[in-house]
């Protein structure tokens, strides 16, 4: 069953995108792909794992097409038919969700402009294949809908594929869909009566068989149940339950708290703390998501020393390292890791210390009686007794950053403080995992590759741990020197073979280094969004102002955690 060259080929390759200066995108992008198999960023309706396969079967059974032209311009009349629908549909019932319907810029602005009969055959999208080519292809593949056979010109249907349209199919044959094929125009009526029975949010209260096979279909019922089909059901009904948790206390649930109910099972708004009770079941995927966050305080610090970097060279109109390094090392580091570790009295310069006194003093902050000959057993304590409520920890560092970054000139060396903090709790809390070799750490051995990722950072502060020969001064130098100025260049030299339009951020010239753009530092993106609009598309969550789960969200959660 060997692919050609099938279009969804494309779309499942890593992100090459111009951004990621640093190439922290890579390992997160890998374990978001095992959590969240066939769900991406752009992928956040649910209507369209039906009607795209249901418009490849149409192609296929009345025979519309037998070449690749043919096909890209049957599948884009059926597209641009339903997209119509959806915008008529937007009239009709505003309260709706009609978000990301794919085409509907174009779409909209030639509904409103025509009075009379519709015409059906501009083009509303850049991409031959329209939405479906642009976000669908990739994840309809990957969730076992379709499949090209060696000999197939184009896609065709598996099993679950006929399956799953199945209800879509009964639907739109009680309207004019397939009637308008081939015709140059349509009367809006039409339209809109198709968009009365298809438009992508008439799924979510439908008590028809569709909704309750792509909610089986994502939940890993029916279809594949190979490890990517069960971390995708384990980390939505982990989904669920953090939002059922998190309404109960009326808290929002977005990205970063969601990720702060997985690392430290405590979600934190406006000085109010709540506890997350993560249930048994879902221990394992939890501490998968928990890898994640590491992952994300280690890439969010190395991005926010390069945003300070390329602020400070453009200042000066270009410098060297050394002038950097002359900044972050002033009072103000001192002053600020002092107020981190609640020394303020403290005489002593910790810039000399060595990096394990270092570890070791913000170890025993948060555990008086830890015992140094037994680092692994130290390191396991330390990251059951550390939460957001402790002495250091990494949300009040990650919140100093990111208020630091908010400001007009944001002062280098509280970046470079939190950051090194942000990294050296991170990895204290997480290295005892490798020699115990949970299931998430060995899932992230797969992973990482030759890429940038907490694994490899951990080992290092393992390593320093056992030898304790680096100074703190030296190890911030050398941390900034390798995984921020050198990884740039390694990335950009990377970029300049495998892209036509390679991005840099900054150059050398001689000694020193001058601005070529400007960068801003980021979290990673865990594909929160479209996990939420789908789960609201198949009726498991409500998205008013503060998210909410369904009777079918609590159900389901109860049925996959047994409690
Ligand atoms: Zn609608």
């Amino acid at each position: 069953m060997a692919n050609l060259d099938p279009i969804w080929n494309k779309q499942i390759k890593e992100f090459d995108r111009a951004l990621d200066p640093l190439g922290v995108n890579k390992v997160n992008d890998r374990m978001m792909n095992e959590l969240l198999r066939g769900i991406t960023t752009l992928t956040s309706r649910a209507r369209y794992y039906s009607f795209y396969v249901w418009a490849i079967d149409q192609i296929r059974k009345n025979k519309l097409a037998s070449t690749h032209t043919q096909f890209y311009r049957a599948f884009t009349d059926m597209e641009r038919i339903f997209m119509l629908s959806c915008v008529s549909h937007t009239e009709e019932e505003l309260e709706k969700n009609h978000n990301d319907v794919n085409g509907t810029s174009k779409g909209t602005k030639i509904w409103e402009e025509t009075t009379g009969k519709i015409p059906l055959d501009f083009t509303y999208f850049g991409h031959r294949l329209g939405g479906y080519g642009q976000y669908y292809a990739g994840s309809i593949n990957q969730l076992g809908l379709i499949e090209q056979l060696e000999n197939d010109e184009f896609e065709r249907l598996t099993q679950l594929g006929e399956k799953i349209i199945e209800p879509f199919d009964r639907i739109a044959k009680q309207t004019k869909f397939l009637s308008l094929l081939g015709k140059n125009s349509a009367s809006k009526e039409s339209i809109k009566e198709i968009g009365a029975k298809l438009c992508l949010c008439k799924l979510k209260d439908q008590e028809a068989n569709e909704k309750h096979l792509l909610q089986k279909l994502f939940f890993s019922e029916i279809g594949n149940d190979d490890r990517g089909a069960i971390f995708r059901k384990e980390s939505l009904t982990l989904f669920l339950s953090i939002i059922q948790q998190a309404k109960e206390k009326n808290m929002k649930v977005d990205a970063q708290s969601f990720l702060s109910a997985c690392y430290f099972n405590q979600i934190k708004e406006d000085g109010k703390t709540l506890e997350i009770n993560i249930p048994t079941k879902l221990s394992d995927v939890t501490d998968k998501w928990k890898i994640v966050k590491a992952h994300d305080n280690l890439a969010y610090t190395l991005e926010s020393i390069l945003q300070c970097f390329l602020q400070f060279i453009k200042t000066k109109s270009g410098a060297s390292l050394a002038e950097f390094f002359e900044t972050i090392f002033s009072d103000k580091l001192q002053k600020e890791i002092n107020s981190l570790i609640n020394k303020t009295d403290s005489k002593n310069d910790i810039l000399d210390n060595n990096i394990k006194d270092v570890l070791e003093l913000i170890i025993s902050s948060n555990l008086q009686d830890a015992n140094f000959s037994d680092i692994e057993k130290t390191s396991e304590d330390f990251d059951k007794k550390t939460s957001t409520l402790s002495k250091v920890n990494e949300h009040n560092c990650t919140k100093n950053i990111e208020d630091e970054l908010k400001t007009k000139n944001p002062d280098i060396s509280k970046i470079v403080a939190n950051g090194i903090f942000l990294v050296l709790i991170s990895a204290s809390r997480m290295f005892w995992r490798s020699t115990q070799k949970t299931p998430a750490w060995t899932w992230l051995s797969n992973l990482e590759r030759q890429d940038i990722n907490i694994k490899e950072f951990c080992s290092e502060i393992k390593s320093e741990f056992e030898s304790g020969q680096t100074s703190f001064k030296e190890f911030i130098i050398s941390f900034i020197e390798k995984r921020v100025i050198d990884q740039h260049q390694i990335i950009y030299r990377h970029k300049l073979r495998n892209n036509s339009n390679p991005k840099n951020f900054f150059d050398k010239e001689g000694n020193n280094y001058v601005q070529v753009r400007e960068y801003k530092a980021r979290h990673r993106n865990i594909r929160f969004e479209s996990v939420v609009s789908l789960l609201n598309d198949l009726n498991f969550v409500n998205q008013s102002d503060i998210l909410e789960c369904t009777i079918e969200g609590v159900k389901t959660i109860k049925r996959n955690t047994g409690s």
